[in-house]
């Protein structure tokens, strides 16, 4: 059971809002609109929403027909998996556009001399964060889908959905994409130089965006072990993927099926 911390009234229409413990941004189940604790009021971050394509019996059938693509699958992997459990939840995103400058000086020592390198690169970027810290996500492998982004509207959320609270705020969502940019403009970096001597990333937030988009949460048994499946709920693409490894057989066993 999640614990209720307090109970505030929305600013909009005035329902009770139910918050749970760690909870940053609340959106109101009765009109939809989000509140920012920290601040107490009616939150202006632009709102959108991915709407979910599959339903529970529709997702099995997605889930069925990717255990049959790919070669690195074991061939009998739909035929002998079952679904233990498939939980679509709507989970909350930081899409944050960035602008981020990288200075440096450093020494490429790779080809035997020493050769001082020194200049900048700007790169922009949508980061996402998700909004939820216990929840594993691998956001660099999720694209937002071409369908495309709707106003977030409680209308297109589903029911068999779970629409979870952001634990973050857009200050917090902000400071991890822009401690992210920076490691990844040191790990950019790394192919110009060996040795960075000096290094400064100037990070320009232009716009956050909040998203709550569509996501399975999958769990499937294949020969006594169990596998985690992660799934876009707007396409049914795989997102990440835990897949049993083919036994090896030896070449008598290809032969005669063994
Ligand atoms: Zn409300």
């Amino acid at each position: 059971m999640v614990e209720i911390a307090e109970e505030i009234g929305c600013p909009d229409c005035g329902a009770p809002l139910k918050i749970k413990a760690g909870e940053a941004i609340i959106t109101c189940e009765y009109c939809g609109s989000d509140v920012n604790l920290a601040v107490g009021k009616k939150y202006f971050l632009k709102h959108s929403i991915i709407s979910a394509k599959f339903d529970n019996s529709a997702i099995a059938k997605e889930v069925e027909s990717w255990m049959k693509k790919g070669f690195l699958k074991p061939s009998d992997l739909a035929r002998r998996s079952k679904i233990l459990n498939a939980d679509l939840k709507f989970l909350p995103f930081f899409i944050i556009n960035i602008s981020a400058k990288t200075s440096y000086e450093g020494v490429m020592t790779r080809t035997g001399q020493n050769i001082e390198k020194k200049g900048d690169f700007t790169k922009i970027y949508y980061w996402k964060v998700v909004g939820r810290r216990g929840t594993f996500f691998p956001t660099t492998s999720y694209q937002i889908p071409a369908s495309g982004k709707a106003d977030f509207n409680l209308s297109l959320l589903s029911k068999d959905g779970k629409f979870l609270n952001s634990e973050l705020d857009e200050k917090e969502a902000g400071e991890i994409a822009s401690q992210e940019v920076k490691e990844h403009h040191k790990f950019l970096l790394s192919s110009e130089v060996d040795h960075i001597t000096s290094m400064d990333t100037q990070i320009d937030i232009k716009n956050t965006e909040f998203l709550h988009a569509p996501i399975w949460f999958i769990n499937y048994e294949y020969g006594g072990k169990t596998y985690e499946l992660i799934m876009d709920g707007a396409t049914g693409e795989e997102i990440k993927a835990q897949i049993p490894t083919i036994e090896k057989k030896g070449i008598f066993g290809k032969l005669f099926g063994a």
